[in-house]
């Protein structure tokens, strides 16, 4: 494949210079036609190299860097040896006795932006971002059956726009598994089914969090867990010895996935209370009880829409959190998070700390979280580090 030259805006230099890993469109100097996949040359106004890119569309961007050596051969080598230190950074998760589900490759944080790579018991799920990443499939998975002594492969084309995500049930090769196929993390059970759409029973993302949970934040307390899809931290906190959990999901998958996870850990399903309602109306219904809980669990996606309102984690966090403050106990804890990567955790403090001054009420912050090890990350790109947890103690 030819390598196609692409100048940069003079403003943007010194960003990719730096290690940012994206190409964004705006930092294009002039239109050049692209395919997907093609390898690009990035140049100054002078023609002098900066880096070495691939050209994928994506929501972020139009591409992402792949070496600032200009030597670099982008072939099947280079993708091995990307996998391979992103496996050996690994090496205490595939080691583990009890956890064997974590992310291997985490895009550009692994030095190929584009695709991830999950491992669940020995089955690989790839993530395809954008047309351009899956032309590099070839490489990627034969990279898998080289060094790895996987079961199967899985995949998923997240740029698909009919949302469907899977062709048949996004089977690649090697064994087919059966599903649920159950996993452990921190000898936690969970029931994985790699063949659905988008979301496959659990977020690998929250690992550290679930624990930490469990561990401070559980024991004979009242845990309200909202937006809780499968049930994930009620199992946790369940686990943990809470005296019970409420999980708060709209989706009606969430009652019979959430029993599922209950029950594979031997937990009785029927001493936890499972409500398919949307949160906001378990607040006010909450609310209209004086039900107040120890610890509220608290993980809306960016952006969802239901019958009756749209919220934007951006524009409605703050209220989010008001709501919260009033079905909390004074003394309980309040764990706040969000993966939406348009604002930071600074952003994210001030909205705790309207939330709770317009509440009149008072806080303190015991602990934050971000991404966990094994979703590695690039200090040149912070904004790849998207998720963001704060324990938050109502004092008053
Ligand atoms: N906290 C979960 C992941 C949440 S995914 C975990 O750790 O596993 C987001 C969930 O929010 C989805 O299951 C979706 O059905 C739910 N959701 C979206 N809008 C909602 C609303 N208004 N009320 C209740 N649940 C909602």
């Amino acid at each position: 494949m030819k390598v196609k030259n692409v100048k940069i805006n003079k403003k943007f230099v010194d960003k990719y210079k730096k290690g940012y890993p994206l190409i964004l469109k705006k930092a294009l100097l002039e239109e050049v036609v692209l395919e997907e996949g093609n390898v690009i040359k990035l140049l100054d106004e002078r023609n002098k190299f900066i880096a070495l890119a691939y050209y994928g569309i994506q929501n972020k961007g139009i591409g992402w860097i792949l070496s600032l050596n200009e030597k670099e051969i982008i072939d099947f080598k280079f993708f091995e040896k990307k996998i391979l230190s992103a496996i050996k950074f690994r090496e205490n998760y595939y080691n583990s006795s009890i956890t064997n589900a974590f992310r291997v490759f985490n895009g550009e944080g692994d030095g190929i932006g584009g695709f991830t790579i999950d491992y669940f018991d020995g089955y690989y799920l790839i993530n395809w971002y954008s047309k351009g990443a899956y032309k590099y499939r070839d490489y990627v998975i034969n990279t898998l059956k080289k060094l790895t002594n996987m079961k199967g492969i899985y995949q998923k084309k997240r740029f698909d726009n009919s949302g469907k995500f899977i062709d048949e049930d996004g089977f690649v090769l090697g064994e087919k598994s059966d599903f649920p196929l159950i996993i452990k993390e921190n000898n936690v059970n969970f029931a994985i089914y790699l063949n659905e759409g988008a979301m496959v029973g659990v977020f690998l993302d929250q690992k550290d969090v679930r624990n930490r949970i469990k561990r401070s934040y559980s024991r004979g307390k009242t845990v309200l867990n909202t937006f809780s899809y499968t049930g994930a931290f009620s199992v946790y906190a369940s686990i943990g010895g809470a005296s019970k959990t409420t999980s708060v999901d709209l989706a009606n998958r969430s009652y019979a996935k959430t029993i599922e996870q209950f029950s594979i850990n031997e937990i009785d399903y029927e001493n936890e209370d499972i409500v398919v309602m949307d949160v906001f109306d378990y607040f006010n219904y909450a609310i209209r009880n004086n039900f107040k809980f120890d610890t509220v669990i608290l993980d809306p996606p960016s952006y969802a829409k239901s019958k009756k309102r749209k919220f934007s984690a951006a524009k409605d966090y703050k209220d989010l959190i008001k709501d919260v403050i009033k079905i909390t106990k004074k003394g309980g804890v309040i764990v706040a998070s969000t993966n939406c990567a348009a604002f930071d955790m600074k952003k994210f403090k001030t909205f705790v700390d309207d939330a709770f001054k317009e509440s009149k009420s008072n806080y303190k912050i015991l602990e934050e979280y971000k991404l966990p090890r094994d979703f590695k990350t690039l200090k040149s790109f912070p904004e790849g580090n998207y998720l963001k947890v704060l324990f938050i103690e109502k004092n008053s």
